[in-house]
């Protein structure tokens, strides 16, 4: 079979690899020359998933790639609560720098067989009626038997899908994170704060939110918004940050990029003839925090393990590797958008309120939101009730999230494109609005 993946993202990598190493020609098209791949940051996922998509074991990681992350505190919007988490050595969290990881997915697709076409830009899928055919690219038309769209948020191949198919092209205000991350050095001589890792929700009361992460060797401030950020913004933040940590230094040791995250529930249908989406492309994160690494290679494998079982890339045979991560995985993302767009659309002083009566604890926030029991919550109800719109707000998001991850954990059983659309607007129903 000709498998074609557009772009080099975390889940086509994945695919490419176990479907290549399986005898199928497979060819990722990627815009970005090789040495450019991956941002010069690091990022917190699960080592192990990786560990399995490159069938090592976590020892044979290089140390000089990863490190432990130190305890976190999450601060209210207007700066007066913290809340604060402590990890143990079992749920610390570990990031790793996102260019290595990447080069390892790169150097183990190799091996297995992947074929790669580097800066060229694919441009639309190619259509045979409502069956995706191949791509069409700069480079000119290529044709496939299964198209990945691994091209991230933006991937002009969904975008480019006819209507009919029903998969939803374009994000709403709200959907993206965009996101400037930048290393200073730390400045020697300075006393830093105790806990290392600061988390600012709805950061001086905008819309989004920041970090501000000590590492021994340099300060890590990534600031995220729902609208773009512009340049006097960025510098404006960074000045205030500067102000209140002096051992911010100005020179930058890493980083100085822009990205935009999906923080959304993940797309209902993903698959059609020929084609399946997969990591940002298909808005494959967890919405409360951004991360989007495990979820991709996940779902590569998953959808690598379909194709295999049923090597005839119908939509009603790219249905199980749908039907199927929403049930593992899908779910619970649509859960914690509920939670998400609730707090984001509360006003800022309604969300320090939260903070301060502890409506909002650690135990909530130290799994990105993904660890809100509706039975613990609703026992905060006195305290809760000194402010109730604010506190029924988050009800509500939680109890709409509670139904739609009900919803995308019973996705039809069979493909038909009635029963998936009808499912499709069951879901779309709950959705949060935000203005
Ligand atoms: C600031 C920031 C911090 C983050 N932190 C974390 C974190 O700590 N943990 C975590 O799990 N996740 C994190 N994420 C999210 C994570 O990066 C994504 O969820 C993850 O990379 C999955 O995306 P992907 O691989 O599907 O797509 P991408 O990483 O976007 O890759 C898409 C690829 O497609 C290529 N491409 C795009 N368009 C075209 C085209 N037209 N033609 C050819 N190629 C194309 C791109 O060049 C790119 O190589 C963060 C993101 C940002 C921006």
């Amino acid at each position: 079979m000709q498998i074609l993946i557009a772009g080099a993202g975390h889940g086509g990598l994945a695919a490419g690899a176990i479907l290549a190493k399986a005898g199928h020609s497979v060819t990722v098209v990627e815009q970005a020359a090789r040495e450019q791949l991956g941002h010069d940051w690091e990022d917190r996922f699960t080592f192990s998933v990786l560990t399995d998509a490159l069938g090592i074991t976590e020892s044979e990681l290089p140390p000089e790639i990863w490190r432990d992350r130190g305890d976190c505190t999450f601060i209210s919007p207007n700066g007066q609560t913290h809340v604060d988490i402590h990890f143990d050595s079992n749920s610390r969290q570990r990031v790793m720098w996102r260019k290595p990881l990447l080069a390892m997915l790169l150097e183990h697709a190799d091996a297995c067989g992947v074929r790669f076409r580097f800066e060229t830009q694919v441009t639309a899928p190619l259509l045979d009626g409502q069956r995706v055919a191949g791509l069409r690219t700069q480079a000119g038309d290529f044709i496939a038997d299964l198209v990945i769209d691994a091209a991230g948020v933006f991937s002009p191949v969904r975008t480019n899908l006819p209507e009919a198919l029903g998969i939803e092209k374009y994000p709403r205000r709200g959907d993206l994170f965009y996101a400037r991350r930048v290393y200073f050095d730390r400045l020697p001589d300075v006393t830093a704060a105790d806990i290392p890792f600061e988390v600012y929700l709805r950061h001086v009361g905008e819309e989004g939110l920041s970090w501000f992460c000590t590492n021994p060797d340099s300060v890590d401030v990534l600031i995220g918004r729902i609208d773009p950020l512009t340049d006097e913004q960025f510098e404006t933040l960074l000045a205030r940050f500067r102000a209140a940590h002096p051992w911010m230094g100005t020179r930058i040791v890493h980083g100085g990029q822009s990205g935009v995250i999906p923080v959304r529930r993940p797309l209902t249908r993903m698959v059609a003839d020929g084609y399946a989406a997969v990591g940002d492309s298909a808005f494959m994160t967890t919405p409360m925090n951004g991360m989007g690494i495990d979820l991709s290679l996940r779902a590569g494998k998953l959808l690598a393990e379909t194709v295999l079982a049923h090597p005839d890339c119908t939509a009603q045979n790219l249905w199980q590797y749908n039907r199927e991560f929403h049930r593992l995985y899908g779910g619970d993302t649509a859960r914690n958008a509920g939670l998400k767009s609730a707090l984001l659309s509360l006003p800022a002083q309604d969300v320090d309120f939260l903070f301060a009566a502890r409506v909002v604890e650690s135990s909530d926030l130290a799994g990105g939101g993904r660890n809100v029991n509706i039975p613990a919550l609703l026992g905060k109800l006195r305290r809760g009730m000194k402010k109730p719109s604010a506190f029924f707000t988050v009800v509500n998001g939680l109890m709409r999230g509670g139904r739609a991850a009900k919803l995308y954990k019973k996705a039809p059983e069979v493909f038909s494109p009635d029963a998936v659309a009808q499912w499709d607007r069951s879901i779309t129903e709950l959705d949060f609005p935000i203005d």
